[in-house]
Parts: structure tokens; sequence; C-alpha cells
């Protein structure tokens, strides 16, 4: 509601440097939350356990730190609360709201083959939803769903993105828990931003679908769902997304290059938030003006010249 504090996150994946993207994402949530007067946490989303590394969580940390963002509280581990996660999907399935798959790798494949053939997105065909699990073969591994509702619609209500719609029948029932026991980054994220309290997410539209999925699970477990910001990613001149082709450096090497802190700021706010036709802004003032309502809907586009002039 509107009178609680405001919390937002900033929640990588430590897979890399911290790229302008991420940078940019980590500023918008800093802004929101110093406009308001509320928190930002950080969240390291290492449930990943192969591509996640020391020296990328290392990078993040120092990048942050260097750009001046800082968190409040401590820094939340993602893998560290697999058990949380568990925990929760194991709710799901006492309350009925989610159940227990054993479809195998074989008809997974053949759904992919099938969907393929009718030119349409693959999807699960929902076959163990009302089956009894006392069917399965005993032992065999078995994934844990949501039980999503097929009919009506799922609707994010985005601050950037303004009201989007899915038809439920368009979104199958989606992994909660692998057979291994692991959570999904779906639930992993959904739990820890409701346990962490999180009010606003702020985060590139590549997770504007996922959006979608979270909500459910939000409405299956009875909770809030936070409000939602996707911004828009970053193209490079070419309109292209942002890569390193296009001189996107990590936010370490620009350090390196000798660029000032409150320079790249103010670059990286540029990126997708306009105030006017002011250009320099303090941190000050970009504290005081920030808003999510000035966020466009189309791509930003990173200009190493003007970055080079700064
Ligand atoms: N860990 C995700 C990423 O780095 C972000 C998840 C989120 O913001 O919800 O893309």
């Amino acid at each position: 509601s509107m009178s609680s504090p405001v919390v937002t996150r900033f929640a990588p994946s430590p897979t890399g440097y911290l790229h302008i993207g991420g940078a940019r994402t980590a500023l918008f949530n800093w802004l929101y939350a110093r406009h308001h007067g509320g928190r930002m946490l950080l969240r390291i989303e290492d449930t990943d356990r192969e591509r996640s590394t020391q020296g990328a969580i290392d990078a993040i940390l120092d990048g942050m730190r260097w750009l001046g963002l800082d968190w409040d509280g401590d820094v939340v581990f993602q893998f560290a609360r697999a058990a949380r996660h568990r925990e929760v999907a194991e709710s799901l399935l006492a309350a009925g709201n989610a159940y227990r798959c054993y479809a195998t790798a074989e008809e997974l494949a053949q759904m992919r083959e099938q969907a393929r053939a009718e030119g349409k997105p693959s999807r699960y065909d929902g076959r163990w939803r009302d089956r009894d699990p006392a069917e399965a073969p005993a032992g065999a591994p078995y994934v844990i769903r949501l039980r999503a509702p097929t009919e009506g619609e799922t609707v994010v209500e985005d601050a950037v993105q303004g009201r989007v719609t899915w038809q439920n029948r368009d979104l199958d029932d989606l992994v909660l828990l692998r057979s291994d026991g692991t959570p999904t980054y779906m639930l992993a994220v959904v739990v820890d931003d409701h346990d962490m309290g999180v009010t606003q997410i702020i985060r590139g539209d590549d997770h504007l679908t996922n959006a979608a999925r979270q909500s459910q699970i939000y409405r299956a477990m009875g909770w809030d769902v936070p409000s939602m910001a996707h911004i828009p990613l970053i193209h490079g001149a070419d309109g292209a997304k942002l890569s390193k082709r296009h001189g996107a450096l990590g936010v370490d090497a620009y350090r390196d290059l000798g660029y000032l802190p409150a320079a790249l700021r103010n670059y990286l706010v540029r990126l997708g938030w306009s105030h006017g036709d002011q250009e320099v802004f303090s941190t000050d003032e970009m504290v005081q003006a920030f808003d999510l309502k000035a966020v466009g809907r189309s791509a930003a586009r990173f200009d190493f010249a003007k970055l080079e002039n700064l």
C-alpha cells in the first residue's frame, strides 16, 4: 500500500562483471529507494552453482561501492536460502496448489517436438495435474509444478510497461522444484522478495514474462505482489542489444580508465530516464527528481562517444 515503507532490491546473478545494464538497474533501485526514504537491499542470486563465481561477486560489490550505491543490511545470498525455497514448494504441494509431475525427459521432448511442428511455443501439457502420484513407477524422479490457473488472465500492472495481460491458457504449469530438490529461479525470486519485504521490483524488461509467472506464485501463496517496473534494455548505437562490441565495459574498467563515479552515475541515469532537458545532475538532484514515470518504454541507446566526453 502507499503507506508501507519502500523496499527495493538489486538481485544480480554473479556470473560476470558488473556491466552497464546491471549498474543502471542498481542505480535505479538505489535512486527509487533513496527518493522515497526507503531501503535498497542487495541479493546475490548464486543458485546457479556452475556459473556463479566469487570473482563475479567481488566485482559486483566493488563496482557498487565505487559507484556509491550503498545497500541496506547484509548481502543476502540466494543459495543459502534453498531450504526455505523447498519449504514453500512443499507448502504449495500440501495445499494442493502444486503437484508432483513425473513426466519423463522423453515425454517432455515429445511435447516440445509437437509444439515445434505446430509452430507454437513449447508448453507442458499438464498431464500430471490430476493424476494420482501412486500411478508413477516406484522411485521415479519427479519435479514439483505450480497448479497454475488455466482460465482467465494474469495481469501485471507495470510502472513502465503499463498494464500487461497474459491468457492463462498460454502459461503452463511452471516447475518450482527440480527432481534433485533444488528450487528454480522463478520460485527462489518470489520467496526471497517476499521474505525480504520488497515492495518495488525494478529490473530489465527481459524479466517481464517472468513477472506473470512470479505473480502466479504470489497468488498461490496468498502473498501481496510487489509493484513492478520493467525497464527497457540498453541497446548499442546500431539498435542491437548492448554487448562488449559496442564498447560497453564492466564498471571496473571505467574506474580503471579514470572516469569519476559521479560522471558514470550521471551517464547511467540518463540511459532510460530523463528530467526535462537537464543533462547534468548532482547525486542529490538525481535523488530528488527520480521518478519511475519518467522512465521511457523504448530501449535506451548506449553511446560510447558521449561517455568519452564526460
Ligand atoms: N538475477 C536476475 C538477473 O541477474 C535478476 C532477477 C530479478 O531482478 O528478479 O538477471
